[in-house]
């Protein structure tokens, strides 16, 4: 076999040789010599511990064979083999894997030519590189992930974020970015102390995991703020994350003995081809998760809602915002017909609308939006409460014995505080407390399910009653009532429509009016729409009834207090 390079080293004395070999492995773990048809002519070094290969054996071998034979195959493998049937520099770390695990190895090897040009081999070396890459793997999971919780940190979901904003340019798809911050977080840590909170922290980490599908990403952006990446529309992301905000609010976190509850704020942009820059987008769901926390906390904020106010037009909108300064709010109300026996008084519900100057008289979808962007829903709450009341006064010293029904908002049903207002409110009104009903949304319901039954158990003490609105549309309805000490379920709006074509419906509402019989609680069937369904409202017994096809809006006619704080231009 020609022995060419390297093999010189053999004739000369054998001082000169040990000292080569000294130099050379103090640069490489083993050195090597091929022919040119790439076959070991020299061999030396602890190749076969390291890298799991035969060692002095490999001398007449092909290097091209033996690697192939003892590695498993990688794109690293395949690029050394190219390199050396091009005849040119190989420098490359391939993964090997021996009997003492996963490792390393960092190869180098020149291509040797004759002076005229022509191949003769190469001399390469290698050496053990597994700790140096565990090592810069560790560093780069350390740059890119948040310590605490194992996901990754806010640099890393800023680089996932382009790209996917790169992904949006290139599909037009419109994928969700969602900011959360918990709610009230630092009770944990003032109470429970800082390793509590660092506990709950990797806690709900594993809550919101649970939502999180292959291809998306969560992040934690520092303190008690987690970021999402949803490859959804922000319409079925707000599907998802107000289920986040559901588990996160009914977690029950021990620490030392202590119960502790928190919340979540979440709010949610649009990534489209539209988005102007990774910044601007993270300022966007920053400002939607702040509007979350200030309408309430415990909810979501959608900001394409600013972008649905902005396509109403600048005209239409300063209309709204005028009429909305102006407190042009007006109350209807929709009779609620009693079916099982003759009551001394009417009922009705309360409708809220925004009476435009053009003569409009908007329904709460086109000003809502306008009213959560200024933070307005509680005062929109105390503003209908307040002049129920006032109303209810007037028509009961005018002789007219009337009852009323009154929906309260996510936001306020979220925030104990506002909640204690609103019956604060009660406290400067002396009339018939039997004659005010509380509309309760049961999914609203359950995010503050202690300020909630606080709120209803003090009110129930005076006379006022509550109905669980849009009942049988959550999946956990049967559970919570246990919670809510209640009067009415008011069965929801979809199930009634179905009860004429439907017997599934007529079965689902059959069995939740005798599941109230026995609760002793009285049912209501909301958007009773035409004659038939009346009919199978009778049948099935229900209590109550309401919807256009029963009968038509009427004003509440009555004087209208200005709430002082109740300003847009605040
Ligand atoms: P809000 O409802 O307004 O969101 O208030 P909050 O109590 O949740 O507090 P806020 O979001 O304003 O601040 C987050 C707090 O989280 C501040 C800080 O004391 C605490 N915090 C930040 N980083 C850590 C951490 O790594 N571990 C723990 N235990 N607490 C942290
Ligand atoms: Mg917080």
């Amino acid at each position: 076999m020609k022995h060419n390079g390297l093999s010189k080293v053999s004739s000369v004395r054998t001082a000169d040789k040990k000292l080569y070999r000294a130099f050379a492995h103090l640069a490489a773990d083993w050195i090597w010599e091929l022919d040119e048809t790439l076959r070991y002519v020299f061999h030396d070094g602890k190749a076969g511990s390291s890298a799991g290969l035969p060692g002095e054996h490999l001398v007449g071998l092909s290097r091209i064979d033996v690697l192939s034979a003892h590695f498993p195959p990688s794109a690293e493998l395949a690029e050394h083999h190219q390199r050396m049937l091009r005849r040119e520099k190989v420098d490359i770390v391939l993964p090997v894997t021996t009997d003492s695990g996963h490792r390393y190895v960092h190869v180098i090897a020149e291509p040797q030519f004759e002076g005229d040009g022509v191949f003769k081999g190469y001399r390469g070396c290698g050496r053990d590189v597994t700790r140096r890459v565990e090592l810069e793997s560790k560093l780069a999971h350390l740059a890119t992930h948040d310590d605490l919780t194992g996901v990754i940190n806010r640099r890393e979901f800023e680089r996932k974020l382009a790209e996917l904003h790169e992904r949006a340019k290139r599909t037009n798809d419109t994928y969700s970015l969602c900011f959360i911050d918990l709610d009230k977080f630092k009770h944990v840590n003032d109470t429970g102390g800082h390793h509590a909170g660092d506990q709950l922290l990797r806690e709900l980490v594993g809550v919101i995991h649970k939502h999180v599908q292959p291809g998306e990403t969560l992040a934690r952006l520092g303190g008690d703020e987690f970021g999402l990446l949803l490859l959804s529309n922000t319409a079925d992301a707000r599907v998802e994350v107000e289920k986040i905000i559901d588990e996160i609010s009914r977690y029950k976190f021990f620490w030392e003995g202590k119960e502790f509850k928190v919340g979540a704020s979440i709010g949610i942009t649009p990534i489209s081809s539209q988005s102007r820059s990774i910044d601007s987008l993270m300022v966007k769901a920053d400002n939607a998760c702040y509007a979350a926390k200030h309408n309430g906390r415990n909810q979501s904020h959608v900001s394409d809602e600013e972008i649905l106010i902005e396509s109403a037009g600048a005209n239409r909108i300063a209309m709204i915002r005028q009429s909305m300064e102006n407190n042009q709010y007006k109350l209807l109300m929709q009779p609620i017909v009693c079916l099982s026996e003759v009551e001394s008084f009417s009922r009705y519900e309360l409708l809220i609308r925004l009476a435009c100057e053009n003569g409009e008289l908007l329904e709460p979808g086109a000003f809502m939006p306008l009213a959560k962007k200024y933070s307005l829903m509680q005062e929109l709450d105390r503003w209908v409460v307040e002049n129920a009341l006032l109303a209810l006064t007037s028509l009961h010293a005018s002789g007219e014995d009337v009852g009323v029904s009154i929906n309260l908002s996510v936001s306020t049903l979220a925030d104990t505080n506002a909640l204690k207002r609103i019956a604060d409110i009660f406290k400067q009104h002396k009339l018939p407390r039997n004659r005010i009903c509380f509309d309760i949304t049961e999914t609203h319901a359950i995010r503050n399910i202690d300020g909630v039954s606080e709120f209803m158990e003090s009110l129930r003490s005076e006379g006022v009653e509550f109905a669980l609105d849009d009942f049988g549309n959550g999946l956990c309805s049967f559970s919570y009532l246990q919670h809510f000490p209640i009067d009415y379920l008011k069965i929801d709006g979809e199930l009634i429509r179905r009860l004429s074509t439907d017997e599934t419906a007529r079965c689902i509402t059959s069995s939740l009016h005798d599941l109230s019989i026995k609760l002793g609680i009285k049912t209501v069937a909301e958007s009773v729409e035409d004659d038939e369904t009346v009919s199978h409202i009778q049948a099935i017994g229900i209590d109550y009834m309401q919807g256009f096809g029963v009968a038509h809006l009427v004003e509440l006619e009555a004087p209208t207090v200005l709430n002082p704080e109740f300003s847009i231009l605040k």
